[in-house]
């Protein structure tokens, strides 16, 4: 606990969050690390006597997002006396020491590596022991950030943390480090510990989550799975099925060589696993894809594709593209968006391609234009739409079980759950439905992303 004067007081920490499922996570496990440490965790910044950003390094727009927001927090300091700022996560790895040269008056900022220090850091930096800057490569205790905040039902669970993949445009190999999969027994531990506070739904997260196991061993030499699985996370799957109260299990995201017949099977097999993948292709062609390095062609994403559907004939994928890599052609361009139909893709992001420093990628000449990224870009936006209500109709007249989220963002009168495809299922709100029970809803209506309905029956409340 801390004290002002002589009085104990306990310290208030706002956390904003910018970029992905792993980011929040991160953001998540130091609100709990910090909560063991005697603080509050606020959900807005107003009175918080600490603000944390947590960044994002994966394009340039994401840094120039997390810089204005630390600049205007910098800026509220005069009017909340003793309130201390500082940045976390994969921008400060890249910056370094820099960071202090693009925010004046930020107290402290801490590396991807080193979270597990925080609590020590915001501490010296509120004794005004600042600026204080931490982007050491020492890995921090892992385990002392597999915290959790309480009450949601739904939690992101990391299992592979770095990435060795090495794409010619990514800066995620040099901002969150070598690839390192947690033993299966401390996840596992993990998830249980989540299943008794009344978690039902677990995405496990990783890069490039099927490497899971690949290069460092996480299951005892002796393990036998019931269902004979012999790689390391079909058998985590079925390990976390067997775990009581988890109803759902997602894992994220994926790559084409990962997607065995084994792990086709396990998502067939193992109750609980969703009906989804996240499964970036990033481009449909064979060219693009070799300077990408992304290590497979067009035509083995869709034999990758081809092998899921045949054991999981209801899976929904989603996808990242990006559009205006170095070179690409038209030609290149309209291979995506063939792809991209022939996968029939349920959602897709679409990223303008953004050079970043110190990637292979960054040394060639970002060729395509800013204004034809952005005609490529709505393109594919366009054909998604298309695609996204052409599959969506098909969900018309049908019951889909959903696990409530609560009131929706857009409308709060309306709520909001999300289907084992994980599609957004939009329905009136009922006195007998909570958040977190799971309720069948018949599909009267669908939207390129959304599917809107009636609950018909409370399967789990
Ligand atoms: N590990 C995941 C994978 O391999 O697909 C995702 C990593 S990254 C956090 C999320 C997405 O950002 C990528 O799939 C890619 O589409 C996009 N991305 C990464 N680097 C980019 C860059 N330099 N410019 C534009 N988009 C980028
Ligand atoms: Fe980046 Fe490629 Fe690793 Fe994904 S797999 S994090 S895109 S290097």
């Amino acid at each position: 606990m801390a004290t002002r004067g002589n009085e104990p007081f306990q310290r208030s920490v706002h956390i904003k969050t910018y970029g992905c499922q792993m980011n929040v996570r991160d953001s998540e496990a130091i609100g709990a690390l910090l909560m063991r440490h005697g603080y509050r965790v606020l959900t807005g910044e107003e009175g918080a006597d600490v603000i944390l950003v947590n960044t994002c390094s994966v394009r340039g727009k994401a840094e120039d997002k997390a810089l204005g927001k630390l600049r205007l927090v910098v800026a509220s300091k005069p009017m909340r006396p003793g309130r201390v700022v500082g940045a976390v996560g994969c921008m400060v790895q890249r910056l370094g020491v820099d960071i202090l040269k693009h925010v004046k008056g930020l107290d402290f900022a801490v590396g991807t590596h080193r979270l597990s220090t925080l609590p020590a850091v915001i501490e010296a930096a509120c004794e005004g022991r600042g600026p204080l800057v931490d982007t050491g490569e020492e890995e921090s205790e892992t385990e002392s950030l597999s915290g959790h905040l309480a009450g949601s039902m739904s939690a992101f669970v990391n299992v592979l943390l770095g990435c060795d993949r090495r794409c010619a445009y990514c800066i995620v190999p040099t901002v969150r480090g070598r690839e390192w999969s947690r033993p299966s027994e401390n996840v596992l531990r993990e998830v249980a510990a989540l299943a008794g506070q009344g978690v039902r739904e677990v995405t496990l997260l990783g890069q490039s989550v099927m490497s899971y196991g690949r290069k460092n061993a996480v299951w005892p030499v002796d393990y036998k799975s019931d269902f004979g699985f012999v790689e390391p996370l079909p058998r985590l799957l079925e390990a976390v099925g067997r775990i009581g109260g988890i109803r759902r299990i997602r894992f994220t995201s994926g790559h084409p060589s990962g997607c065995s017949e084994e792990l086709a099977r396990s998502m067939a097999m193992v109750s609980g696993v969703c009906d989804h993948l996240h499964l970036p292709v990033q481009s449909g062609s064979d060219a693009v894809l070799k300077r990408m390095r992304r290590g497979y062609s067009a035509e083995d994403y869709l034999a990758a594709v081809r092998r899921l559907r045949a054991a999981v004939p209801t899976l929904a994928l989603t996808t990242d593209v990006i559009v205006g890599f170095p070179g690409e052609t038209v030609d290149d361009f309209e291979a995506t968006r063939r792809l991209m139909d022939e996968a029939r893709f349920d959602n897709s992001f679409i990223f303008k391609y953004s050079p970043r420093e110190g990637t292979p990628a960054a040394d060639w000449t970002d060729d395509v234009s800013p204004e034809e990224k952005l005609r490529r870009n709505h393109i594919l936006l366009e054909d998604q739409d298309r695609r996204g209500i052409e599959l969506n109709s098909a969900c018309v007249g049908s019951l889909v079980e959903v696990l409530v989220e609560g009131p929706s963002l857009r409308n709060q009168e309306r709520w909001a759950g999300r289907s084992s495809t994980n599609k957004i299922v939009i329905f009136d709100p009922r006195e007998t439905v909570n958040a977190g029970d799971i309720v069948n809803v018949l599909i009267e209506r669908v939207g390129p992303q959304v599917l809107y309905g009636t609950v018909k029956e409370v399967v789990l409340s």
